[in-house]
């Protein structure tokens, strides 16, 4: 039987997500990888248990996660039920609704029809009477703004959710987004934007400083470029990393002009005293930026690696320059510009 480690809480920082009560542990882990039926169930087990141990109280899941959608949610819900039973309340779950889960025309977007049933089938996979957060995964631009916001308010209001979220949205349309929810007497708490030293769209959409002019928290997913910021490609693609799997981190990226800036960060990083994914993270939540960093992992010494980050979250100005001039903001890093910078 697992029984979480004492010093769980011992080093982490839970830093306040927004102006809302909810604090977010510094580091946060998503299960969009690794927890499909493609996984064994083992694996999965140990990495939400070291992510525990390690003082990530925040897992992050949507309907879609797996392959097959659906799964990881499943896989979940077996781990909540064999590992943490007792520990719900020292967890915060989330889900999400927005890209394609299931045939036919509510199946995928922002209505009412599909986020209330998608929420209700995730509460389902995962054995759970409500989640934390509850987001919309991306906008959509057919159905009215007021639908989807209004499909949020009444998922707290039925009990279905604490908190709602908004995932890829671009400034203006989150301000659109905040002023309906506001209206309607449920705020929204966190923003999920893509962020990484290699994807800056957030920089260049202002996304951060609206979050802080509306008061609303934010957690960067892939922070690491699904695994680019790490010292897992400096020498070339390892048998059965993300890049050498043909599914969402193309090769192509992995250029010799790439690797070697990578090489090069990887130079700022030991200097730093830090591996290369600690230095990514530290980045991303330098100056508050990002309430939380939500890493995926393979790996438990992957977790332990990156929870180490929070030693050392401060940059020199020097440093900040020497890594504007070493990383190029890569369009293609970006997968989720058609969501946030194309509406
Ligand atoms: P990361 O950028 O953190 O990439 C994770 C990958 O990096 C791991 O699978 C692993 O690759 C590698 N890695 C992690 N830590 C280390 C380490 N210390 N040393 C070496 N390699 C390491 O994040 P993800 O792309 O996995 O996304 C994280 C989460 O963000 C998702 O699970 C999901 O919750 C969320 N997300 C949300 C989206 C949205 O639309 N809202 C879209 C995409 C993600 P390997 O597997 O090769 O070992």
């Amino acid at each position: 039987m697992y029984h979480p480690a004492e010093t769980r809480y011992d080093t982490m920082p839970y830093r306040r997500c927004g102006r809302s009560g909810l604090r977010l542990p510094a580091i946060s882990l998503g299960l969009w990888h690794n927890f499909g039926s493609d996984t064994p169930h083992d694996l999965k087990r140990e990495l939400c248990q070291a992510a525990f141990d390690n003082g990530i109280t925040h897992f992050d899941l949507a309907n879609n996660y797996g392959p097959p959608p659906g799964s990881a949610e499943e896989a979940f819900g077996e781990i909540l039920k064999t590992e943490f039973a007792g520990f719900r309340d020292e967890l915060i779950i989330s889900s999400k609704a927005g890209y394609l889960m299931w045939p036919g025309p509510y199946g995928e977007f922002g209505s009412r029809k599909y986020l209330i049933a998608s929420c209700d089938q995730s509460l389902k996979r995962m054995g759970l009477d409500y989640v934390d957060i509850f987001y919309s995964h991306r906008f959509d631009p057919e159905t009215p703004l007021e639908e989807t916001m209004g499909a949020l308010d009444y998922i707290v209001r039925s009990g279905r959710a604490l908190y709602v979220g908004i995932s890829s949205y671009n400034s203006e349309r989150t301000r659109e987004a905040v002023a309906i929810l506001n209206d309607l007497g449920t705020p929204c708490v966190i923003h999920q934007p893509s962020y990484n030293l290699l994807n800056r769209w957030v920089e260049r959409d202002g996304l951060l400083e609206t979050l802080e002019d509306l008061g609303i928290g934010s957690i960067a997913f892939t922070p690491l470029a699904q695994g680019m910021l790490t010292s897992k490609y400096l020498g070339g693609i390892p048998e059965g990393s993300r890049a050498s799997q043909g599914k969402s981190l193309n090769k192509k990226l992995l250029s010799d002009e790439m690797v070697s800036r990578l090489q090069a960060l990887n130079v700022i990083a030991e200097a730093r005293g830090q591996t290369l994914a600690q230095m990514a993270l530290a980045w991303v939540l330098r100056g508050e930026r990002a309430t939380t960093a939500l890493i995926g992992a393979s790996k438990v010494s992957q977790i332990e690696d990156c929870v180490g980050a929070v030693g050392k979250l401060d940059f020199t100005a020097d440093e900040l320059a020497a890594i504007d001039a070493t990383a190029p903001d890569e369009k293609l890093v970006n997968l989720w510009a058609r969501s946030s910078e194309e509406v």
